[in-house]
C-alpha cells in the first residue's frame, strides 16, 4: 500500500494506466513525496519518489532507504554495507531524485584512440585490480552488476521460477540503463543487447543493428564505442590469429577479440570461465565496450564476464552456485548481494533471507577471504549465517517464518541451531519441508513484479 498525494494506493493498482496523471502530477512536484507503508507501524511510511522510465510514471524507492522497508516489500533492499554498492554510492553512482536522474562515473574509456598500445589500456577489464580500490568510479564489472541490481534479477521469490526468459532480461536491463548518465552521454544511447532471435525476423533484426551500430563506425584516430550486454554462447577461434565472442541470440554479429584482448579475458576472469565449464545449467553474461570498423566488423574493447543460475541469479563460485539453487529448489525467498567493483578478498553478505524474521544474511567465506564479515550493526534488523566452505559442509539453513505478517521471532535455539557452523553432529542444511505459503496465500506473490510477470 502506497499513500501518494493524500490517497491510498494498492500495490497491485500501481502499473494501471488511471494512474498515471496522479503520478506525473507528483512528478512535476517532488517536493511531495509518496510513501510506501509497507513498514507503518515500525517507520510511519517510507519517502518514495516518482521516476519517468520508459515513457511512464514509476514509483522508486529513495537513495539509501532501501533497508527502512519490510523485506517482501519490492523496494527492500539489504544495508548498503553488505554489498559492494556502499563505497559507490554518492560517488560513482549519484543519484539525483528532484531530478529523477543517476549520474555514473565510469573507470573505463567510451572512446579509443587509435596508436594508444594496448599494454598501457591492458585490455579485458585488466587493470581492474588497480581501479578496485578507486571507489570514485565504477568498472565494468561494477557497471554490470549494477544494471543487475536495478533491473531486479538479484531478487527471487518463488513465483518467478521458471518464467525469466531473455525477451523479459533484455527489457528490464534496457529499462533499467533509462534515466541513467554518464558524463557524456545517457547509458540508454550506449546499450545494446541483442534483440530475441527468430529465423523469420533475422533481416529485420540485423537491418535494425547495423542502424544502431552504423553511426559508431569509422576509422579515425578517435572511435567513440558502445556496450553490449549478452549471453555468452562460446568463444572461438576465428581466422588469421583472432578470436570471435559470439553472444547468444545475435549469432550473425561475431565480436572480435585481438590476441591481447583475449589474454586478458583468459587472465582476469579464468575463475568464470571455469565455473561456466564446469557447471552446464549456468550462463555466463558478459558486459563489453566496443568499436565499430568502417567495414562494420565489431571489435572488443574491454570485457567483464558474471556467472548466473539457470534462473539468471548470478553466483561466483561452485558454494554459492549449491546455496542459491538450494534456496530456488526450496521455494525460499532472498536477495543476491554483488560485489561490484569490490574483489574477492572482501568479505560480503553472499545473499539475504527475505523470509525469515528478521532478515537473515548469508555469508560464504573461504581460505582467500581476508577474514571473517564485520560485525552487523546491532541497529539493523538481521541475522547472520555464515558458511566457511573451506572447512563445513553446508550448516542447516535457518528456516522460513511460517508467516512473514506475523513477525514471529525465530526461537533462540533454533537460531542457535541455524547459525553454529562449528556443530560437529551432522546437520542438513535444509528443513524436511519448508514451511513458506504456497503462491496463492501470499500477498506478494501475486505482486506485478517487474522481474516476475514475464
Ligand atoms: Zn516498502
Amino acid at each position: 500500500m502506497y499513500a501518494i498525494d493524500d490517497q491510498f494506493i494498492d500495490r497491485a493498482r500501481l502499473g494501471d494506466d488511471q494512474l498515471q496523471p496522479l503520478l506525473a502530477a507528483v512528478h512535476r512536484n517532488p517536493g511531495h513525496r509518496p510513501r510506501c507503508l509497507c513498514s507503518a507501524a515500525e517507520t510511519g511510511g517510507v519517502d518514495m519518489y516518482v521516476a519517468r522510465i520508459g515513457g511512464r510514471y514509476v514509483l522508486k524507492r529513495m537513495p539509501g532507504t532501501g533497508p527502512h522497508h519490510s523485506a517482501g516489500c519490492l523496494s527492500y533492499t539489504p544495508p548498503a554495507e553488505l554489498t559492494g554498492i556502499a563505497p559507490l554510492v554518492g560517488t560513482a553512482i549519484r543519484e539525483q531524485p528532484n531530478l529523477g536522474v543517476t549520474r555514473l562515473s565510469l573507470g573505463f574509456p567510451l572512446t579509443r584512440y587509435s596508436g594508444r598500445t594496448k599494454a598501457a589500456d591492458a585490455g579485458g577489464d585488466a587493470d581492474a585490480e588497480e581501479r578496485e580500490l578507486d571507489n570514485t568510479k565504477l568498472t565494468l564489472r561494477g557497471l554490470l552488476h549494477f544494471l543487475w541490481d536495478e533491473a531486479e534479477f538479484v531478487r527471487w521469490i518463488p513465483a518467478m521460477a521458471g518464467r525469466r526468459r531473455w525477451p523479459a532480461i533484455r527489457r528490464y536491463i534496457l529499462l533499467a540503463a533509462e534515466a541513467k548518465s554518464t558524463k557524456t552521454r545517457p547509458l540508454s544511447e550506449l546499450l545494446w543487447l541483442p534483440e530475441p532471435f527468430t529465423v523469420a525476423d533475422k533481416p529485420d533484426i540485423a537491418a535494425r543493428r547495423t542502424a544502431t551500430f552504423g553511426p559508431y563506425a569509422g576509422s579515425g584516430r578517435r572511435q567513440r564505442l558502445l556496450l553490449a550486454l549478452g549471453e555468452v554462447k562460446d568463444i572461438a577461434p576465428a581466422r588469421f590469429g583472432r578470436h570471435q565472442l559470439i553472444i547468444k541470440h545475435a549469432p550473425d554479429c561475431p565480436f572480435i577479440l585481438d590476441p591481447d584482448t583475449l589474454t586478458a579475458l583468459k587472465g582476469h576472469f579464468a575463475i568464470e570461465l571455469g565455473l561456466r565449464q564446469a557447471l552446464s545449467d549456468t550462463k555466463l553474461i558478459a558486459l563489453l565496450t566496443f568499436s565499430v570498423t568502417v567495414t562494420g566488423v565489431a571489435v572488443v574493447d574491454r570485457i567483464a564476464l558474471m556467472n548466473v543460475t539457470a534462473d539468471w541469479i548470478p553466483f561466483e563460485s561452485v558454494f554459492e552456485h549449491a546455496l542459491v539453487s538450494g534456496l530456488v529448489e526450496h521455494r525460499r525467498r532472498f536477495r543476491k548481494t554483488l560485489r561490484y567493483n569490490q574483489p574477492a578478498t572482501t568479505p560480503l553478505a553472499s545473499l539475504i533471507l527475505t523470509d525469515t524474521n528478521p532478515p537473515t544474511a548469508c555469508y560464504l567465506t573461504t581460505t582467500a577471504t581476508s577474514g571473517p564479515p564485520a560485525a552487523i550493526n546491532p541497529d539493523l534488523p538481521l541475522t547472520q549465517w555464515i558458511w566457511h566452505t573451506s572447512v563445513h559442509a553446508m550448516p542447516r539453513i535457518p528456516p522460513p517464518t511460517t508467516n512473514r505478517r506475523d513477525r514471529v521471532p525465530t526461537t533462540p535455539s533454533t537460531a542457535e541451531e541455524a547459525h553454529d557452523p562449528t556443530e560437529t553432529k551432522e546437520v542438513r542444511p535444509w528443513t524436511k519441508h519448508t514451511t513458506a505459503l504456497p503462491n496463492s496465500q501470499n500477498p506478494d506473490c501475486a505482486t506485478t513484479s517487474a522481474t516476475s510477470t514475464e
